[in-house]
Protein backbone atom coordinates (compact mmCIF):
# COMPACT_ATOMS: atom_id res chain seq x y z
CA UNK A 1 0.00 0.00 0.00
CA UNK A 2 1.88 3.59 -1.58
CA UNK A 3 -0.07 5.23 1.65
CA UNK A 4 1.70 3.13 4.15
CA UNK A 5 5.61 3.77 3.30
CA UNK A 6 7.22 4.90 6.61
CA UNK A 7 8.64 8.30 6.40
CA UNK A 8 12.21 8.74 5.81
CA UNK A 9 12.85 10.56 9.41
CA UNK A 10 10.72 10.16 12.58
CA UNK A 11 8.38 13.01 13.14
CA UNK A 12 7.77 13.89 16.77
CA UNK A 13 4.53 14.52 18.04
CA UNK A 14 6.17 18.06 18.89
CA UNK A 15 9.58 19.59 18.18
CA UNK A 16 11.57 22.49 17.92
CA UNK A 17 12.41 25.00 14.99
CA UNK A 18 16.13 26.55 15.17
CA UNK A 19 16.83 28.96 12.59
CA UNK A 20 19.97 30.66 11.44
CA UNK A 21 19.13 33.59 13.77
CA UNK A 22 18.41 31.63 17.07
CA UNK A 23 22.14 29.99 16.16
CA UNK A 24 23.82 33.46 16.02
CA UNK A 25 22.03 34.95 19.02
CA UNK A 26 23.30 32.22 21.10
CA UNK A 27 26.72 32.68 19.73
CA UNK A 28 26.81 35.84 20.40
CA UNK A 29 25.87 35.43 23.89
CA UNK A 30 28.50 32.75 24.25
CA UNK A 31 31.12 35.48 23.07
CA UNK A 32 30.09 38.38 25.70
CA UNK A 33 31.07 38.95 29.25
CA UNK A 34 28.31 37.26 31.25
CA UNK A 35 27.05 34.12 30.12
CA UNK A 36 25.58 33.31 33.46
CA UNK A 37 22.32 36.21 34.23
CA UNK A 38 23.60 39.40 32.84
CA UNK A 39 21.54 41.96 29.99
CA UNK A 40 19.67 39.41 27.63
CA UNK A 41 18.45 37.59 30.87
CA UNK A 42 16.63 40.91 31.72
CA UNK A 43 15.52 41.34 28.31
CA UNK A 44 14.03 37.87 27.64
CA UNK A 45 12.00 38.05 30.99
CA UNK A 46 11.39 42.12 30.36
CA UNK A 47 9.55 40.38 26.89
CA UNK A 48 8.02 37.55 28.11
CA UNK A 49 5.82 39.93 30.26
CA UNK A 50 4.83 42.20 27.83
CA UNK A 51 4.16 39.94 25.56
CA UNK A 52 1.96 38.42 28.21
CA UNK A 53 0.82 41.77 29.42
CA UNK A 54 1.91 40.43 32.55
CA UNK A 55 3.88 42.40 35.76
CA UNK A 56 6.42 40.08 36.24
CA UNK A 57 8.01 37.32 34.45
CA UNK A 58 11.09 35.13 36.01
CA UNK A 59 12.65 32.63 33.76
CA UNK A 60 13.85 29.79 35.95
CA UNK A 61 15.63 26.58 34.09
CA UNK A 62 12.58 24.18 33.76
CA UNK A 63 8.86 24.76 34.73
CA UNK A 64 9.48 22.04 37.34
CA UNK A 65 11.37 24.23 39.00
CA UNK A 66 9.10 27.28 38.88
CA UNK A 67 6.48 24.77 39.83
CA UNK A 68 8.30 23.81 43.04
CA UNK A 69 8.81 28.10 43.68
CA UNK A 70 4.98 28.84 43.09
CA UNK A 71 3.94 25.68 45.33
CA UNK A 72 6.59 26.75 48.36
CA UNK A 73 5.15 30.19 47.89
CA UNK A 74 1.66 28.75 48.36
CA UNK A 75 2.61 26.56 51.35
CA UNK A 76 3.61 29.13 53.21
CA UNK A 77 0.26 30.54 53.41
CA UNK A 78 -1.00 27.80 54.20
CA UNK A 79 -3.49 27.71 56.98
CA UNK A 80 -3.70 24.49 58.10
CA UNK A 81 -1.35 24.33 60.86
CA UNK A 82 -0.56 20.43 61.37
CA UNK A 83 -2.66 19.28 58.97
CA UNK A 84 -1.52 19.27 55.00
CA UNK A 85 -2.95 22.13 52.96
CA UNK A 86 -5.19 20.41 49.74
CA UNK A 87 -4.98 21.94 45.80
CA UNK A 88 -7.53 20.59 43.30
CA UNK A 89 -5.93 19.39 40.49
CA UNK A 90 -6.61 17.54 37.08
CA UNK A 91 -4.68 14.08 36.87
CA UNK A 92 -4.39 14.17 33.41
CA UNK A 93 -1.09 16.53 33.15
CA UNK A 94 2.41 15.76 33.09
CA UNK A 95 3.62 14.08 36.78
CA UNK A 96 5.43 17.25 37.27
CA UNK A 97 2.69 19.14 38.48
CA UNK A 98 1.77 17.06 41.72
CA UNK A 99 5.31 16.09 41.84
CA UNK A 100 6.06 19.45 43.17
CA UNK A 101 2.73 19.75 45.37
CA UNK A 102 4.34 16.85 47.20
CA UNK A 103 7.86 18.27 47.48
CA UNK A 104 6.11 20.79 49.47
CA UNK A 105 3.96 19.02 51.51
CA UNK A 106 0.99 19.66 50.09
CA UNK A 107 -1.87 16.96 48.83
CA UNK A 108 -2.76 16.56 45.22
CA UNK A 109 -6.52 16.10 45.63
CA UNK A 110 -7.81 14.93 41.85
CA UNK A 111 -11.04 16.29 40.12
CA UNK A 112 -12.44 14.61 36.92
CA UNK A 113 -12.28 16.34 33.05
CA UNK A 114 -14.36 17.17 30.46
CA UNK A 115 -13.29 15.57 26.78
CA UNK A 116 -11.18 18.18 26.11
CA UNK A 117 -8.71 16.94 28.53
CA UNK A 118 -9.30 20.16 30.65
CA UNK A 119 -10.30 20.08 34.00
CA UNK A 120 -13.97 20.24 34.36
CA UNK A 121 -15.08 22.93 36.99
CA UNK A 122 -18.30 21.78 38.12
CA UNK A 123 -16.26 19.10 39.66
CA UNK A 124 -14.14 21.40 41.53
CA UNK A 125 -16.33 22.87 44.27
CA UNK A 126 -17.69 19.19 46.10
CA UNK A 127 -14.20 18.89 46.53
CA UNK A 128 -13.41 21.72 48.64
CA UNK A 129 -13.01 21.29 52.24
CA UNK A 130 -11.42 23.60 55.26
CA UNK A 131 -7.56 22.42 54.35
CA UNK A 132 -8.27 23.85 50.44
CA UNK A 133 -5.90 25.90 49.47
CA UNK A 134 -5.65 26.20 45.63
CA UNK A 135 -6.99 25.26 42.58
CA UNK A 136 -4.37 24.37 39.98
CA UNK A 137 -5.04 23.82 36.72
CA UNK A 138 -3.49 22.90 33.69
CA UNK A 139 -4.14 23.96 29.91
CA UNK A 140 -4.21 20.47 28.27
CA UNK A 141 -2.92 20.62 24.90
CA UNK A 142 -2.04 24.12 24.74
CA UNK A 143 -6.19 25.14 25.16
CA UNK A 144 -7.35 27.30 28.34
CA UNK A 145 -9.34 25.92 31.15
CA UNK A 146 -12.36 27.41 31.72
CA UNK A 147 -10.04 30.07 33.81
CA UNK A 148 -13.07 32.19 34.06
CA UNK A 149 -15.00 30.15 35.91
CA UNK A 150 -12.23 28.60 37.94
CA UNK A 151 -11.84 32.20 38.93
CA UNK A 152 -15.49 32.69 40.43
CA UNK A 153 -14.88 29.69 42.42
CA UNK A 154 -11.80 30.75 43.81
CA UNK A 155 -13.20 34.36 44.63
CA UNK A 156 -16.24 31.89 46.01
CA UNK A 157 -14.20 30.03 48.79
CA UNK A 158 -10.79 32.57 48.96
CA UNK A 159 -8.51 29.96 47.38
CA UNK A 160 -5.53 30.73 45.12
CA UNK A 161 -5.39 29.74 41.73
CA UNK A 162 -2.38 28.25 39.62
CA UNK A 163 -2.09 27.23 36.17
CA UNK A 164 -0.19 24.98 34.82
CA UNK A 165 0.21 26.55 31.78
CA UNK A 166 3.62 24.95 30.37
CA UNK A 167 1.47 23.71 27.05
CA UNK A 168 -0.19 27.21 26.36
CA UNK A 169 2.56 29.65 26.15
CA UNK A 170 1.01 32.62 23.08
CA UNK A 171 -2.76 30.45 23.67
CA UNK A 172 -5.36 33.68 25.00
CA UNK A 173 -9.29 33.05 26.03
CA UNK A 174 -11.73 35.75 26.02
CA UNK A 175 -14.94 35.77 28.30
CA UNK A 176 -18.48 35.68 27.37
CA UNK A 177 -19.35 38.86 26.65
CA UNK A 178 -15.67 40.06 25.72
CA UNK A 179 -14.49 41.29 22.29
CA UNK A 180 -11.30 40.77 23.15
CA UNK A 181 -9.03 37.92 23.39
CA UNK A 182 -6.33 37.49 26.40
CA UNK A 183 -3.28 36.24 26.42
CA UNK A 184 -2.24 33.91 29.28
CA UNK A 185 0.23 34.58 32.01
CA UNK A 186 -1.55 36.94 34.15
CA UNK A 187 -5.54 35.11 34.45
CA UNK A 188 -4.14 32.90 37.64
CA UNK A 189 -2.26 34.12 40.85
CA UNK A 190 0.88 32.42 39.40
CA UNK A 191 1.11 31.25 35.96
CA UNK A 192 4.07 28.98 34.81
CA UNK A 193 5.29 27.64 31.43
CA UNK A 194 7.51 25.23 29.90
CA UNK A 195 9.63 26.29 27.43
CA UNK A 196 11.53 22.74 27.23
CA UNK A 197 12.57 22.17 23.54
CA UNK A 198 8.86 19.94 23.13
CA UNK A 199 7.20 23.42 23.74
CA UNK A 200 5.59 26.20 22.00
CA UNK A 201 9.04 27.95 22.04
CA UNK A 202 11.86 27.30 23.08
CA UNK A 203 15.04 27.52 25.95
CA UNK A 204 16.44 23.66 25.58
CA UNK A 205 15.48 23.41 29.05
CA UNK A 206 13.62 26.39 30.72
CA UNK A 207 10.72 27.84 32.88
CA UNK A 208 8.93 30.95 33.41
CA UNK A 209 6.65 31.95 36.51
CA UNK A 210 4.48 35.00 36.01
CA UNK A 211 2.42 36.66 38.41
CA UNK A 212 0.86 40.41 38.78
CA UNK A 213 2.17 40.14 42.55
CA UNK A 214 5.13 41.57 43.91
CA UNK A 215 5.50 39.32 46.86
CA UNK A 216 5.46 36.60 45.01
CA UNK A 217 7.84 37.63 42.74
CA UNK A 218 10.34 38.41 45.29
CA UNK A 219 9.67 35.24 47.26
CA UNK A 220 10.33 33.90 43.85
CA UNK A 221 13.53 34.75 43.42
CA UNK A 222 14.65 34.62 46.60
CA UNK A 223 13.70 30.30 46.11
CA UNK A 224 15.37 30.60 42.58
CA UNK A 225 19.00 31.42 44.66
CA UNK A 226 20.03 30.10 47.58
CA UNK A 227 17.72 32.72 49.30
CA UNK A 228 20.10 34.77 49.48
CA UNK A 229 19.72 38.62 50.15
CA UNK A 230 22.70 40.89 49.63
CA UNK A 231 23.44 43.47 52.43
CA UNK A 232 26.50 45.58 52.18
CA UNK A 233 29.96 44.57 50.29
CA UNK A 234 30.44 41.55 51.06
CA UNK A 235 28.04 40.60 53.95
CA UNK A 236 24.85 38.52 53.05
CA UNK A 237 21.42 37.45 54.16
CA UNK A 238 19.80 34.02 54.30
CA UNK A 239 16.29 34.21 55.88
CA UNK A 240 14.57 31.29 53.77
CA UNK A 241 15.85 28.11 51.98
CA UNK A 242 16.88 28.77 48.02
CA UNK A 243 18.08 26.59 45.28
CA UNK A 244 19.72 27.45 41.96
CA UNK A 245 16.85 27.44 39.76
CA UNK A 246 18.37 29.74 37.34
CA UNK A 247 18.46 29.86 33.67
CA UNK A 248 21.50 31.06 31.66
CA UNK A 249 22.44 33.73 29.31
CA UNK A 250 22.83 31.67 26.33
CA UNK A 251 18.71 30.11 27.06
CA UNK A 252 18.15 33.25 27.53
CA UNK A 253 19.14 34.21 23.79
CA UNK A 254 17.34 31.55 22.50
CA UNK A 255 14.67 32.32 24.27
CA UNK A 256 14.41 35.87 23.03
CA UNK A 257 15.18 35.05 19.41
CA UNK A 258 12.28 32.42 19.12
CA UNK A 259 9.77 34.29 20.64
CA UNK A 260 10.23 36.85 17.83
CA UNK A 261 8.93 33.57 16.09
CA UNK A 262 6.44 32.05 18.57
CA UNK A 263 3.42 33.52 16.78
CA UNK A 264 4.40 32.15 13.58
CA UNK A 265 5.11 28.80 15.12
CA UNK A 266 1.52 28.98 16.68
CA UNK A 267 0.38 30.03 12.86
CA UNK A 268 2.09 27.08 11.28
CA UNK A 269 0.59 24.39 13.81
CA UNK A 270 -2.89 26.02 13.29
CA UNK A 271 -2.42 25.21 10.16
CA UNK A 272 -1.45 21.92 10.23
CA UNK A 273 -4.64 21.40 12.86
CA UNK A 274 -7.32 23.17 10.28
CA UNK A 275 -5.96 20.43 8.10
CA UNK A 276 -6.09 17.69 9.73
CA UNK A 277 -9.45 18.82 11.84
CA UNK A 278 -10.97 18.94 8.10
CA UNK A 279 -9.49 15.88 6.37
CA UNK A 280 -10.31 14.10 9.79
CA UNK A 281 -14.33 15.08 9.45
CA UNK A 282 -16.71 11.69 9.57
CA UNK A 283 -14.09 9.37 9.47
CA UNK A 284 -15.07 6.58 12.02
CA UNK A 285 -12.18 5.55 13.59
CA UNK A 286 -11.77 8.74 15.97
CA UNK A 287 -12.78 12.37 16.56
CA UNK A 288 -9.94 15.13 16.93
CA UNK A 289 -10.28 17.26 20.21
CA UNK A 290 -12.38 20.52 19.92
CA UNK A 291 -11.31 24.25 20.63
CA UNK A 292 -13.83 25.87 21.62
CA UNK A 293 -15.07 29.55 20.35
CA UNK A 294 -13.61 31.53 22.67
CA UNK A 295 -9.92 30.20 23.15
CA UNK A 296 -7.01 30.48 20.65
CA UNK A 297 -4.83 26.92 21.45
CA UNK A 298 -1.27 27.06 21.42
CA UNK A 299 -1.57 23.53 19.65
CA UNK A 300 1.09 22.02 21.45
CA UNK A 301 -0.47 18.46 20.86
CA UNK A 302 -2.65 17.60 18.49
CA UNK A 303 -4.76 15.41 20.11
CA UNK A 304 -7.40 12.35 18.84
CA UNK A 305 -9.94 10.15 20.98
CA UNK A 306 -10.26 7.08 19.27
CA UNK A 307 -13.82 5.37 19.01
CA UNK A 308 -14.35 2.83 21.34
CA UNK A 309 -13.90 -0.39 19.12
CA UNK A 310 -10.25 1.24 18.77
CA UNK A 311 -9.04 1.67 22.37
CA UNK A 312 -8.25 -1.75 23.02
CA UNK A 313 -5.86 -1.97 20.00
CA UNK A 314 -4.08 1.36 20.93
CA UNK A 315 -0.94 -0.25 21.65
CA UNK A 316 -0.92 -1.86 18.14
CA UNK A 317 -1.90 1.40 16.78
CA UNK A 318 0.68 3.03 18.75
CA UNK A 319 3.08 -0.09 17.24
CA UNK A 320 2.32 0.37 13.84
CA UNK A 321 2.77 4.35 13.52
CA UNK A 322 5.68 4.52 15.49
CA UNK A 323 7.09 1.27 12.98
CA UNK A 324 6.39 4.03 10.21
CA UNK A 325 8.13 6.84 11.82
CA UNK A 326 5.15 8.63 13.10
CA UNK A 327 6.28 9.68 16.38
CA UNK A 328 2.56 9.11 18.39
CA UNK A 329 2.54 9.90 22.33
CA UNK A 330 -0.25 9.74 24.89
CA UNK A 331 -1.02 12.54 26.99
CA UNK A 332 -1.09 11.05 29.94
CA UNK A 333 -2.01 8.62 32.15
CA UNK A 334 -4.14 10.21 35.11
CA UNK A 335 -1.55 10.63 37.92
CA UNK A 336 -3.33 8.62 40.41
CA UNK A 337 -2.72 5.56 38.87
CA UNK A 338 1.05 5.89 39.53
CA UNK A 339 2.36 3.98 43.04
CA UNK A 340 3.54 7.28 44.43
CA UNK A 341 0.20 8.45 44.35
CA UNK A 342 -1.86 5.53 45.22
CA UNK A 343 -2.43 6.94 48.79
CA UNK A 344 -4.15 9.78 47.06
CA UNK A 345 -6.66 8.17 45.36
CA UNK A 346 -9.33 7.19 48.40
CA UNK A 347 -9.16 10.02 50.56
CA UNK A 348 -11.26 12.22 48.49
CA UNK A 349 -13.91 12.66 50.65
CA UNK A 350 -17.09 11.92 48.56
CA UNK A 351 -15.95 8.49 48.24
CA UNK A 352 -16.38 7.84 52.28
CA UNK A 353 -19.56 9.35 52.06
CA UNK A 354 -20.67 6.42 48.77
CA UNK A 355 -21.84 10.02 47.17
CA UNK A 356 -19.96 10.00 43.86
CA UNK A 357 -20.38 6.73 41.27
CA UNK A 358 -16.90 8.20 39.43
CA UNK A 359 -15.03 6.70 42.28
CA UNK A 360 -16.58 3.76 42.97
CA UNK A 361 -13.34 2.17 41.03
CA UNK A 362 -10.76 2.74 43.96
CA UNK A 363 -10.70 6.27 43.59
CA UNK A 364 -10.26 6.15 40.03
CA UNK A 365 -12.08 8.82 38.05
CA UNK A 366 -14.31 7.80 34.85
CA UNK A 367 -13.79 10.47 32.55
CA UNK A 368 -10.10 10.45 32.71
CA UNK A 369 -9.72 6.92 33.15
CA UNK A 370 -11.98 7.14 29.38
CA UNK A 371 -9.87 9.94 28.16
CA UNK A 372 -6.41 7.95 28.37
CA UNK A 373 -7.87 4.95 26.78
CA UNK A 374 -9.12 7.10 23.60
CA UNK A 375 -6.11 9.76 23.44
CA UNK A 376 -3.41 9.85 21.26
CA UNK A 377 -0.66 13.24 20.32
CA UNK A 378 -0.17 12.81 16.53
CA UNK A 379 3.09 15.25 14.72
CA UNK A 380 1.74 18.50 14.83
CA UNK A 381 4.52 21.14 14.87
CA UNK A 382 5.96 23.79 13.46
CA UNK A 383 8.54 21.93 11.16
CA UNK A 384 5.90 20.36 8.89
CA UNK A 385 4.37 21.20 5.60
CA UNK A 386 0.91 20.40 4.29
CA UNK A 387 2.59 17.62 2.20
CA UNK A 388 3.82 16.12 4.90
CA UNK A 389 0.77 16.13 7.26
CA UNK A 390 -1.22 14.66 4.20
CA UNK A 391 0.91 11.72 4.19
CA UNK A 392 0.65 10.88 7.97
CA UNK A 393 -2.85 12.00 8.22
CA UNK A 394 -3.61 9.02 5.03
CA UNK A 395 -1.49 6.73 7.25
CA UNK A 396 -3.47 7.25 10.32
CA UNK A 397 -6.54 6.07 8.87
CA UNK A 398 -5.35 3.29 6.92
CA UNK A 399 -3.77 1.77 10.34
CA UNK A 400 -6.16 2.84 12.10
CA UNK A 401 -8.32 1.07 9.18
CA UNK A 402 -6.19 -2.27 9.26
CA UNK A 403 -6.79 -2.86 13.00
CA UNK A 404 -11.14 -1.81 13.00
C1 LIG B 1 6.42 19.81 30.20
C2 LIG B 1 5.57 19.98 31.38
C3 LIG B 1 6.08 20.26 32.66
C4 LIG B 1 7.55 20.24 32.95
O1 LIG B 1 8.26 21.11 32.18
P1 LIG B 1 9.86 21.11 32.25
O2 LIG B 1 10.20 22.44 31.67
O3 LIG B 1 10.33 19.96 31.43
O4 LIG B 1 10.25 21.00 33.69
C5 LIG B 1 5.19 20.50 33.69
N1 LIG B 1 3.86 20.45 33.50
C6 LIG B 1 3.34 20.17 32.30
C7 LIG B 1 1.85 20.15 32.14
C8 LIG B 1 4.16 19.91 31.21
O5 LIG B 1 3.64 19.58 30.02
Amino acid sequence: MESLEKLQDFMPYSKQEISNEDKEEVIKALFSQNITQGQILQEYEAKVASYSGVKNALAFNSATSSLYAAFNILASYCHAKERVCEVITSPISFVATTNMMLANNLRPVFADIKFDGNIDSSKVEELITKNTIAICAIDYAGQSVDIFELQKIAKKHNLYLIQDSSHAFGASIKDKDSKEFIKLGGLSFISIFSTHALKPFTTAEGGLLLSNDLEVIQAAKLIRSHGVVKKELYDLEVNSLGFNFRLNELSAALGLSQLKRLDFFIQKREEIASFYDEFFKDNKYFYPLKIAKNKISSRHLYVILLDRTLRCKKQDIVRDLLALNIGVQVHYKPIYKFKLYEGFRRKNPLLAKGISKELDKEGFLSNAEEFYEAALSIPCNQSMDLDLALRIAKMILAVCKKHY
